[in-house]
């Protein structure tokens, strides 16, 4: 099947997390690590003082020291040529934005004299994204617009209309999305892919709530490890409804506009 919005897709799901403290995400590529279909998973990683890094993560352990969103977009393809340069992995998963996605797509198809390196990922699981920051960007909106400091926050989410701080302190800050949307980086504002269409997989809040992520699932053998995930125990998975497939719809269609402003 085909949508504008969702690229070639074969299902739309929503997965929800079997183990304690994992998200969808997490638990789908901690399946894959587990049964070996990959021997790695090149995730991006908070710091301590909130700055991302890409790290390779080798087992669930490795992959549940990743976990949560991260607002700061990193040049990817340098750090998995670093790290496939390092580690002797031949099957990787990748998880990145939309962009991300698209380029080590690309890569894949029209190499650069760079070996094997990019044949070596073999999965790419993309990640919902309407828009990221610069580590200053990030830092100055949070303090001018939430009244926090970095260290402050747990993490961030986009809820609906909404962009939602969680801090260490338990509270909950919210405003609406768009008194941030001045503050995403210049690029994004151009960039017209909600749901990562050169994923293999994508997940996002979007459509779904209550500990469920929305899926776009684009490729045969995915399913299937989906499958034989929610077998094991790892996560379970059930159509998308209407509404929650009409709200992803929404919200790519309005990055779509917004893009088609500034192009
Ligand atoms: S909005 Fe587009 S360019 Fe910006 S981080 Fe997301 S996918 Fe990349």
């Amino acid at each position: 099947m085909y949508s504008e919005y969702f690229g070639e897709y074969i299902k739309i799901l929503k997965v929800r997390s079997l183990k304690k403290g994992l998200g969808a995400t997490t638990s789908y590529l901690a399946y894959c690590l587990d049964a070996g279909v990959i021997e790695g998973a090149i995730v991006v990683k908070a710091t301590e003082h909130c700055k991302p890094e890409a790290v390779v993560a080798r087992n669930s352990e490795e992959l549940r020291a990743t976990i949560g969103t991260k607002w700061v977009t990193i040049p990817l393809i340098d750090a998995i040529i670093d790290a496939l340069r390092i580690e002797r992995m031949d099957k990787v998963a990748i998880i990145g934005t939309p962009c991300q996605c698209q380029a080590i797509r690309d890569i894949k198809e029209y190499p650069m004299q760079l070996g094997d390196i990019f044949e070596r990922i073999t999965m790419i699981v993309g990640l919902f994204c309407m828009g990221s920051f610069t580590q200053d960007g990030f830092k100055t909106m949070l303090e001018r617009k939430f009244g926090i400091t970095l260290p402050e926050i747990v993490k961030a989410d986009i809820k609906a209309d909404k962009f939602v701080v969680y801090l260490r302190n338990g509270k909950i800050k919210e405003l609406p999305i768009d008194e941030v949307k001045g503050d995403i980086k210049f690029a994004c504002l151009s960039c017209d892919d909600f749901t990562a269409k050169s994923a293999d997989i994508s997940f996002g809040n979007a459509g779904s709530s209550n500990g469920w992520r929305s899926a776009i699932v684009r490729d045969e053998s995915v399913l299937n490890l989906l499958s034989a995930a929610a077998d094991a125990g790892y996560l379970e998975y059930r159509p998308l409804e209407q509404d929650g497939i009409t709200e992803i719809e929404k919200m790519a269609r309005d990055k779509a506009a917004r893009a088609a402003q500034f192009k």
